[in-house]
């Protein structure tokens, strides 16, 4: 990835559009890159600033981009960013500086904008955020390290981690077509599930359906089949990152997964949140991969790179909260579940890529991975309720007297993020949430 620090990470800059002043996700210093529909209009590229987004479409026709920039906003005119996405960081970052010039408050061409704002700023409130990209694979890592051990821990594996986790960053293929931008309904899958003592499977709608907290990686630049992505260049194809919501049906996941991995589990819906937060600014949030805790082995040289070991992590806080209809009917705020953060990864975003593609995998503009569950260290920061609860058998009790061991009908589950950092402006990723509405 691009780390470098530049005028638009600038604290002191502020926005002419009022609302971006100290709002807690979309700051003029964040300025991420979305699909959306305005009222009555058709979907296009656009930008979070503040409660409005500013329309790239609208502001080429006005003839607000050159160069580098305009290149950008083009690929970014149409109903999805995967052309964007392919021209990878430079001209990406020349439409984030262009951008944050023209919504500058002390911009030169301060006047000319605001004149144009009713053309090119629509009120998010009143659009329609859409998936940023047509995603033709989907990838679900496994790098959430305490997520993995208490896995191990629930199945009585001791060790809890298999010999293999702290060399490879395991992972498996997931459903592209199923995956849902924020906001969209969540139904309960039917499946096989053993239900209580059973000993032979009944079919019908999953009793124990979770959610799982992860980072998701918006890929950039493909690489060419048979051509691996080496480590040291393996960041430059990340685009950006968003939050990713992993539902999973737990009961079908125990007994479908033997041998091979989640199917029907994970197939019926992941959901992500509408904006891609750029590489560029996620810069001053980079931070040193977290050493490896004494006796595990180093990364093979594959997977190892000095630059990104020194600053291939992200310090984004990560938090998962809940919202009942016992909590709605007492006019209760969503319950936190879990507050965690993105340094609990074992493995960075570019070992990620490098390991995808070692034997050729190729990788295209649009594609997304997730990280794995991002669980913290102890319960405050599980990123599921098969942590949570222990795979139901100590289900928490919300602050509405309600129980929960899973998500039940009519629960919302939300996922945020924010990357905070001193001298610098924080950001957010906007929501990623989902409401489960009960089986077909
Ligand atoms: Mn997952």
């Amino acid at each position: 990835m691009n780390n470098a620090i530049d005028e638009t990470h600038d604290p002191a800059r502020t926005s002419w559009v009022a609302s971006a002043q100290g709002h807690g996700e979309f700051p003029i210093q964040n300025l991420p890159l979305g699909i959306f529909s305005p009222a009555g209009g058709t979907p296009r590229g656009g930008i979070a600033i503040g409660n409005s987004i500013f329309d790239l479409k609208a502001a080429l026709d006005a003839g607000l981009f050159s160069g580098e920039a305009e290149r950008a906003a083009q690929a970014a005119a149409g109903a999805t960013l995967n052309p964007l996405l392919a021209l990878g960081s430079t001209p990406r970052r020349a439409l984030r500086r262009r951008v944050s010039a023209l919504l500058d408050a002390a911009g030169a061409e301060r006047a000319k904008l605001e004149a144009l704002a009713n053309k090119i700023l629509h009120d998010a409130a009143d659009c329609t955020l859409h998936l940023p990209a047509a995603i033709g694979a989907y990838t679900d890592f496994f790098a959430g390290i305490y997520h993995a051990e208490n896995a191990g821990k629930r199945q009585k594996k001791d060790p809890p981690l298999t010999p293999n986790y702290k060399y490879v960053p395991v992972a498996y293929h997931s459903r592209a077509s199923s995956v849902l931008v924020s906001g969209a309904p969540v139904r309960r899958p039917h499946g096989q599930r053993l239900l209580g003592t059973d000993t032979t499977p009944s079919f019908g709608p999953s009793v124990k359906l979770d959610f799982e907290l992860e980072l998701g990686v918006w890929i950039g630049p493909g690489n060419a089949l048979g051509e691996p992505v080496p480590i040291a260049r393996a960041g430059e194809r990340v685009a950006g990152l968003c939050l990713l919501n992993d539902w999973s049906a737990r009961d079908v996941q125990r007994w479908e997964s033997q041998p091979l991995g989640p199917f029907l589990a994970k197939n019926f819906t992941t959901t992500v949140s509408g904006w891609i937060i750029t590489a560029e600014a996620l810069a001053p949030f980079r931070i040193a991969q977290p050493p490896r805790p004494a006796g595990d082995p180093a990364p093979l040289d594959y997977l190892f790179d000095e630059a990104d070991q020194r600053s291939g992590a992200f310090d984004i806080e990560l938090e998962a909260l809940i919202m009942t209809p016992g909590l709605r009917e007492k006019k209760l705020s969503p319950q936190r579940l879990a507050l965690s953060n993105t340094r609990h990864l074992y493995w960075t975003v570019a070992q990620m890529v490098a390991h995808h593609t070692c034997g050729g995998c190729n990788l295209a503009a649009g594609d997304l991975f997730g990280s794995g569950t991002i669980s913290g260290p102890d319960r405050s920061g599980y990123g599921s309720f098969a942590e949570l609860s222990s795979e139901g058998m100590q289900p928490l009790t919300l602050v509405s007297g309600e129980r929960r061991a899973f998500l039940e009908d009519g629960d919302e589950l939300l996922l945020r993020a924010h990357a905070r950092r001193d001298g610098c402006v924080a950001i957010g990723f906007g929501e990623c949430r989902g409401t489960i509405v009960a089986a077909a």
